[in-house]
């Protein structure tokens, strides 16, 4: 069976530590999209971690980690991250890469960065990791595939037939120096060194998996708002978010997703550019970011300061809806103790009417938050195991979100640990 975790809104939902807690029960724990520019936070007994690329089973002896095909692979960078965790005294993973993922080339991390300079202030934002000109290039259908990497002879063709493009934008749009075909090629030679011991049909190895009925946790990277159709074009990624793209970028039926896992903070937050309804400012913003997630809200990737706002019902019933969720996980309700009331956007004002269903851009733009306030509980709900026992007004802030969203919330996380987790009933 296969259970998908996916981010209800900008990302940094706290998938990680759900992935993390539900993988214990999994056998197989997939990446379907986005690169390495986006991180998840790890808590555990080896420490504290920052993943890139890895998905978020790797601490467990007992799981085989998989890089589908729809993920931005770029090999060094796993590849460090493989040696950073052996290193730290995590047992070495299971991993397998399928050879049907497309390679992150040293170019798209230049281009990325060339691009976000030439657009100056109306940059998007990017974390500069390639991943916009990686997928440009793959529906441009000039991508290589890992297993490109194994026919030295007609690789060394492409790299020479790609370069003849790629050279002309670096001189005469960026005004910077050309690559060099042979160093390039002999970048490749080196990354399928790094890559060989992994590579394998992925596609194929699940779907035996799933004859042999192994569970299957397929891992989202941002969220809803960040997907390139249904996300808040054009502030968004380049990748599909959406649990249904798991079956794509996995390469499994869409019918076997049984269990749609959506992330929800108990309050927002959003890296980069683009409208934020919700959003606060000041010294109010500084508070919620220092006390928020785990040690604060900063990127896993840049370090950058989030941007900081109350929980947001329409965005993320909105969320909810396009991932198609069977059970929200409600995370990071712990940080939220030490206000007095609590904000909480139920609706947006566009044009003097008021809406609760998700705007497109435009209108969003436009949009200015309805705010409802809910008292707040002051005190630390780390450590409480059952719903039952958390306290009245941190229930019913609880059951006011669930009831504005409408949908479940079956897990409450109350703590960045793996063991920081309330179930609850539908
Ligand atoms: P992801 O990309 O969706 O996995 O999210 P991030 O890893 O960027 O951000 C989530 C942060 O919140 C991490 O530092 C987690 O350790 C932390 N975290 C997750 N769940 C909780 C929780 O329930 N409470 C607290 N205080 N921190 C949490």
């Amino acid at each position: 069976m296969v259970k998908a975790v996916a981010g209800a809104n900008w990302g940094d939902e706290g998938k990680g530590k759900i992935t993390d807690m539900l993988a214990k029960e999994a056998d197989i724990i997939v990446r379907f999209q986005g690169g390495a520019n986006a991180g998840h936070t790890i808590v555990n007994d080896y420490g504290k971690f920052a993943l890139h690329t890895l998905p978020s089973g790797v601490f467990y002896g007992h799981t085989t980690s998989v890089i589908g095909n729809g993920v931005a692979l770029n090999i060094p960078v796993l590849f460090r991250e493989i040696e950073t965790l052996t290193g730290r005294g995590v047992p070495m993973p299971k991993i397998l890469v399928s050879d049907r993922a497309q390679i992150v080339m040293p170019y798209h991390i230049l281009f990325d960065q060339y691009e976000e300079e030439r657009l100056g202030k109306n940059s998007f934002g990017s974390t500069k990791s390639g991943i916009a000109p990686f997928y440009s290039d793959k529906y441009a259908k000039t991508g290589f595939q890992v297993s490109e990497l194994f026919d030295e002879e007609r690789l060394k063709e492409k790299v020479e037939k790609t370069l003849e493009m790629k050279n002309v934008l670096l001189e005469h749009l960026y005004h910077k120096p050309p690559i060099d075909k042979e160093e390039l090629f002999a970048t490749l030679c080196d990354y399928r060194e790094m890559v060989t011991p992994y590579v394998c049909d992925v596609s194929a190895y699940l779907n035996r998996a799933l004859k042999e009925n192994k569970t299957i946790l397929l891992e989202g990277q941002l969220g809803t708002l960040k997907d390139p159709d249904h996300g808040i074009y054009p502030m968004v990624t380049s990748s599909s978010t959406l649990a249904a793209y798991g079956a794509i970028g996995a390469g499994i039926p869409p019918y076997e997703i049984k269990e749609i896992i959506t992330v929800c903070k108990a309050y927002s937050s959003a890296v980069g550019a683009g409208a934020f309804v919700s959003e606060i400012f000041g010294a109010e913003a500084e508070e919620l970011r220092r006390r928020g997630g785990d040690g604060g809200e900063y990127g896993a990737t840049t370090g950058r300061p989030r941007r900081m706002g109350w929980f947001d019902c329409v965005a993320s019933k909105y969320g909810c809806r396009l991932q198609g969720t069977t059970d929200v996980a409600f995370t990071v309700l712990d940080v939220l103790g030490y206000l007095d009331e609590i904000p909480v956007c139920v609706a947006y004002e566009i044009d003097g009417e008021e809406v609760t269903d998700f705007p497109v851009t435009v209108k969003l733009e436009k949009a200015k938050p309805v705010l409802r306030t809910l008292p707040g509980w002051k005190c630390d709900i780390r450590g409480i195991r059952e719903y039952e026992k958390l306290p009245e007004n941190c229930k019913a802030y609880v059951e006011f979100i669930e009831e504005q969203i409408g949908y479940p919330i079956t897990m409450v996380s109350n703590g960045p640990g793996r063991d920081d987790i309330i179930y609850r009933k539908k």
